[in-house]
């Protein structure tokens, strides 16, 4: 029986094969890569994928869908379907330590607590493909000093290098989404670009500078980091955080909690 999506799920179907082409030669799937792939849906990368000869481990909350996909590919050795939530996903018991790919049409709904908790597992990530709303994309590559830039493009660039690949019109998914898509390449580095000692005092401190992104420093951190702790580190308590790049913000969270 048809498949009727469900919007809960964030499920538009990838049905343009060019598309779906582009994605796969990115990706470049290897015999011996293992790739995990979030939400194989009706399996429009993940056949390409299988016929690779990579090993795949697919992750898939629909339960119909899952075992659509248990179906399809039960004579397939080298492929595994696992029914389960992405969001609350341990890498590392599903994939028995071994370093992974990571691919998927992601549910738009869930995308950016998605990348955060797949960038916590970087370390055993060789690169990541995605299919996101463009504007996330945006979000993940921007540069210091517009309004793209924020807490989504800190944590990415904290952890990867990150490269948008090509965009997605909308009449690639049945049913169509409302936004434009784009494809992104996120490769974690080999070491990290700053040093940051302390990732939850990092954390913090860029959600809430940005949390009210009009405010200055002085004002969003205030009772955070004294003013004048982030005069001795070289940043203006009246700049805005949209100015400050990575290595600035991991210097002001060396300050966060000492008020003095
Ligand atoms: N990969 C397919 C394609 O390109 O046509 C489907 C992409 S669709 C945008 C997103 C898929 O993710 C759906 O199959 C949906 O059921 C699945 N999904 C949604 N939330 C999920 C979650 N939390 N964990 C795993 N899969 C999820």
């Amino acid at each position: 029986m048809a498949h009727r999506a469900r919007k809960r799920f964030g499920q538009n179907f990838l049905t343009d094969s060019t598309v779906v082409g582009r994605i796969v030669d990115a990706i470049d799937p290897q015999p011996d890569d293992l790739v995990v792939e979030i939400g194989p849906g009706q399996a429009a990368l993940t056949q390409p994928l299988a016929d690779s000869g990579a090993e795949l481990v697919l992750v898939e909350i629909d339960r119909d869908l899952a075992a659509q996909l248990r179906k399809r590919f039960a004579g397939r050795q080298n492929v595994q379907v696992r029914e389960g939530d992405a969001l609350q996903l341990d890498f590392h018991a599903l994939t028995g330590g071994r370093r992974f790919r990571l691919a998927g049409n992601l549910p738009y709904n869930i995308s950016t607590p998605l990348l955060f908790h797949v960038l916590g597992w970087s370390d055993h990530v060789r690169d990541m493909h995605f299919m996101l709303q463009q504007e996330v994309v945006r979000r993940m590559a921007a540069t210091p000093g517009g309004k793209a830039w924020g807490r989504l493009s800190l944590m990415c660039q904290y952890h990867c290098a990150v490269t948008p690949l090509f965009d997605v019109p909308p009449e690639a998914f049945t049913p169509a989404p409302r936004v434009h898509s784009s494809i992104v390449r996120l490769v974690p580095h080999e070491s990290p670009p700053v040093r940051i000692d302390d990732m939850a005092a990092f954390e913090e401190t860029v959600s809430r500078a940005f949390s009210q992104r009009r405010k200055t420093l002085r004002n969003s951190l205030r009772g955070r980091i004294d003013p004048g702790a982030m005069e001795a580190a070289g940043i203006d308590p009246g700049a805005r955080p949209e100015t400050l790049g990575l290595a600035e913000f991991a210097e002001l969270s060396r300050w966060w909690g000492k008020t003095g």
